[in-house]
C-alpha cells in the first residue's frame, strides 16, 4: 500500500483505515539531514525567492518520496499557497485528493467532507471509528507527555513539540510510536525536574528554525506550551470523530484559537509568548490582532529558511527573557 502525503493534519483515521502509510511531509522536511537544500531545490524547479519556506520544501519532499501514491490537498483551512503548491505538484504527475475544513465550522459541511475523503479511499464509518479507538490511546498518552511538561518540568520544550507534533502522521505507523511513547514516558519517571526556568508559549506554525527550543533553554526559558502542535493531539478527545475535527482550532478563525491560547496561559502560568511566523505568509497579518488580544508580554519572531537562530534573532530573544526575569 503506498503513502499518502500531507501538508496539515486531517482526520488521518480515514488514511490508516484504508490501509495507507500517512507521512507528513513536513516532518520529513524538517527531520532531513538537508532541509536548507530541498528549500533551494524548489527554487531551482522555479518556485518563487518570496515564497514561503515551507512550501517550497514541501514541493522538494513530495517529488522525493518513493511509493507516494497522492497528497492531500487541505484547499480551505490550511494555507493560502496550497492551490499552487498542489497545481505544481499535479504538474510533476502526483495525484493530489481535495480536502476542505469549513472556514464557519459548519458540521454538516464537515462531515461531507470527511465522507467524501472515505469514499475516495472505500473506508466505512465502522473502520474509520475502530482505528480511533486505537489513536485516542496514543493521544491520551502524548497529552500526558504535555501534562508532564508544564505541571512537573520533566519534558523540553522541543521532546514536547516533537511528539506533539508527530501526532499529525504518527510517524507512519502508530503501533511503532505508540511504543515510542511508552519508552519516553518510562524515562520520564527517572528524571530530575527542570522546574523554575521561565515558563513561555510558543504560538503560530512550528518553527522551521532549528534550534530555538534548544537556545531558549541555554538562557533559563523554555516552552511550556506549544500551541498548534497541541491542537494536533486533538486535546479535547471528543467521542464523534466529527466533533473532534471541529474542536480542533487550527483550520478556523484566529478567535477560536485565542480563546485556547487564553485559557492555556492561566492554566499554566505563562509568563510571556513568542509568536512566531513564517516569512512570506499570510499569518503574519494575525500578529497584529494576537498583540491586541492577549495581555501578556510577546516577541514576534519570523523565520525564512531552514536555519539556526540568526544572531538578530537570538538578541531580541535574549532582551525578551531579560525583561521577563
Ligand atoms: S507557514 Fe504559512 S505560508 Fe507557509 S505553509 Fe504554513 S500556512 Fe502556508
Amino acid at each position: 500500500m503506498g503513502k499518502i502525503g500531507l501538508t496539515t493534519t486531517i482526520p488521518v483515521e480515514v488514511i490508516l483505515a484504508a490501509g495507507r502509510t500517512p507521512v507528513d511531509l513536513n516532518n520529513i522536511l524538517i527531520s532531513s539531514t538537508n532541509p536548507g537544500e530541498k528549500v533551494e531545490a524548489a527554487e531551482v524547479a522555479g518556485y518563487p525567492r518570496n515564497v514561503c519556506g515551507w512550501i517550497k520544501g514541501l514541493y522538494t519532499v513530495a517529488n522525493e518520496l518513493e511509493d507516494l501514491e497522492g497528497v492531500i490537498a487541505v484547499t480551505q483551512g490550511d494555507c493560502s499557497n496550497t492551490h499552487a503548491l498542489m497545481e505544481t505538484l499535479e504538474l510533476a504527475g502526483i495525484q493530489t485528493i481535495p480536502f476542505a475544513y469549513p472556514y464557519d465550522r459548519d458540521r454538516d459541511l464537515l462531515k461531507l467532507q470527511i465522507e467524501k475523503l472515505m469514499a475516495y479511499f472505500g473506508v466505512s464509518w465502522k473502520q474509520v471509528n475502530e482505528i480511533k479507538q486505537e489513536l485516542d490511546r496514543i493521544r491520551r498518552k502524548v497529552l500526558q507527555i504535555d501534562r508532564l511538561t508544564w505541571e512537573m518540568g520533566l519534558v523540553s520544550g522541543f521532546e514536547n513539540h516533537l511528539f506533539q507534533v508527530s501526532c499529525s502522521d504518527f510517524e507512519g505507523d502508530w503501533v511503532k510510536f505508540e511504543r515510542k511513547v511508552d519508552r519516553f514516558l518510562e524515562e520520564l519517571s527517572e528524571r530530575p525536574s527542570s522546574a523554575g526556568l521561565i515558563r513561555l508559549g510558543y504560538i503560530g506554525v512550528p518553527p522551521i528554525v532549528l534550534d530555538l527550543y534548544d537556545y531558549l533553554e541555554t538562557i533559563g526559558a523554555r516552552v511550556v506550551f506549544n500551541e498548534v502542535q497541541r491542537q494536533f493531539v486533538m486535546p479535547h478527545l471528543a467521542e464523534d470523530l466529527v466533533e473532534q475535527y471541529l474542536l480542533y482550532t487550527y483550520p478556523y478563525n484566529i478567535f477560536g484559537r485565542l480563546k485556547d491560547i487564553e485559557e492555556q496561559i492561566r492554566l499554566r502560568r505563562l509568563a510571556g509568548i513568542i509568536h512566531y511566523t513564517q516569512s512570506f505568509c499570510f499569518r503574519q497579518i494575525e500578529d497584529l490582532i494576537v498583540r491586541k488580544t492577549l495581555e501578556l508580554p510577546i516577541l514576534s519572531l519570523e523565520g525564512d529558511k531552514p536555519s539556526r537562530l540568526d544572531a538578530r534573532s537570538r538578541l531580541r530573544i535574549d532582551a525578551f527573557i531579560d525583561i521577563l526575569r
